[in-house]
């Protein structure tokens, strides 16, 4: 479960106020994911140990992830956001690697993983059927632009990582997972 406000999650936690995605049955505390150590822009990294909730009704266990945070990446989403836009506007992967601090091989990956799930971004704004006659414009660049336009109150990072229900940048080298359960151990 992506959540924005983790501390206000672990109060409706703690509460009774949250419900099973799947089932609708309330979540009670269940204990915590393993910590992450997840890196940011510019500075340490940030240790991570996400809330785990589990459903009465269903039994499912849920982790309460931080919307910032992407399945399966260490960096944090508006780093790999900052990458991806970037590329959008025609900075090289070697230019961001280098202003991001990061090794070449990473941001090659991130673009890389961009390319391929940019199209299925692209049928989620509803404009899948635009490119064919849109022409020149490559899909990845076309999902920044569909971004930034949705992003008018919250920043476009936000907005590609629910959008991409935190897949922004998928990991072609993992199983795909769910969504309910990607950080548990
Ligand atoms: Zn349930």
């Amino acid at each position: 479960m992506r959540v924005v406000d983790p501390a206000g999650a672990e109060r409706a936690l703690a509460a009774g106020r949250l419900r099973c995605p799947p089932c609708g049955g309330r979540l009670r505390p269940w204990g915590s994911a393993r910590i992450r150590d997840i890196r940011v822009a510019g500075a340490r990294p940030v240790s991570v140990r996400p809330r785990r909730g589990r459903c009465v009704a269903c039994g499912m266990t849920h982790v309460l992830v931080p919307v910032w945070m992407l399945a399966r990446r260490a960096d944090a989403a508006p780093v790999v956001w900052w990458a991806l836009a970037a590329h959008a506007r025609g900075l090289g992967y070697r230019r961001i690697a280098q202003r991001l601090r990061r090794p070449q091989t990473t941001v090659r990956g991130w673009l890389r993983a961009f390319r391929s799930s940019a199209p299925a971004l692209l049928s989620a704004f509803g404009l899948g059927a635009v490119r064919p006659a849109g022409g020149r414009v490559p899909a990845a660049v076309a999902v920044v632009r569909a971004v930034e336009r949705a992003a008018r109150s919250v920043p476009a990072w936000r907005v590609s990582v629910l959008v991409s229900g935190s897949l922004l940048v998928r990991n072609t080298n993992q199983p795909h997972v769910s969504g309910s359960s990607q950080l548990a151990p």
